[in-house]
């Protein structure tokens, strides 16, 4: 989808290229630190909760056809260690690079798409607006990519115990022999109870035929 609502300036990845000037190979370099939006990472997975900071250091160059853009994006991203549940933290560290086109560099030369003809070729493309650009789907794409499908707290994290769900890592030498300790008890206890019952019936017994003889 080709960005239609207007950018606004004051957004904190929207970012300005009046500056640089429309000279080619005009350089200009900037850092900025913004608070994360939200969404940003893999859902349900791991990304960078929202609002916490992420560190932005951008290049731009003028080229003939718009201004390129390379940058880095730190922040640090919390997600679930896909194995054993727990909280796994990354220092998270995502390139990019896009070429943002000047509205009118179609005019100059290149064949002009119809809107609608060609539509996944444009949705591609990015362009200035107004001098302007957003680096937010840039942002986006690149944190993903830089993130793990399947985060784990340890690379070789043993995950949870499929009888009573204790976490491996933490107790290796973990094992159930619960159900051996039961049995045996049982099996004493069995025996216990049959010696004593037969003793106090007999006894009973003898005593009522006491009694009836007298
Ligand atoms: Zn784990
Ligand atoms: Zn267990």
């Amino acid at each position: 989808m080709a960005s239609n609502a207007r950018l606004d300036h004051r957004n904190p990845l929207v970012f300005d290229t009046h500056e640089l000037g429309r000279r080619p190979g005009a350089l200009q370099r900037l850092t900025r630190t913004i608070d994360a939006p939200r969404d940003l990472g893999i859902q349900g997975v791991i990304g960078v909760p929202e609002g916490a900071p992420v560190e932005l250091e951008l290049r731009l160059e003028s080229v003939m056809e718009g201004v390129l853009v390379t940058g880095t994006a730190r922040a640090t991203a919390e997600g679930e260690c896909v194995r054993c549940l727990e909280p796994v933290e990354l220092e998270l560290e995502a390139d990019f690079q896009e070429l943002f086109s000047y509205p009118d560099a179609d005019d100059r030369g290149r064949v002009i798409a119809e809107p609608g003809d060609d539509a996944e070729d444009d949705e591609d493309r990015f362009f200035l607006e107004d001098g302007l650009f957003d680096l937010e789907p840039l942002l986006r794409d690149a944190v993903v990519l830089a993130l793990p499908m399947q985060p784990v707290c340890q690379e070789d994290c043993p995950g949870l115990c499929s009888e009573c769900g204790a976490r491996l890592a933490d107790d290796p030498d973990h094992h159930h022999d619960a159900v051996d300790i039961r049995w045996a008890a049982l099996q004493g206890l069995a025996g216990s109870m049959t010696d004593g019952e037969k003793d106090e019936m007999s006894g009973a017994e003898a005593g009522v035929d006491e009694k009836q003889e007298k």
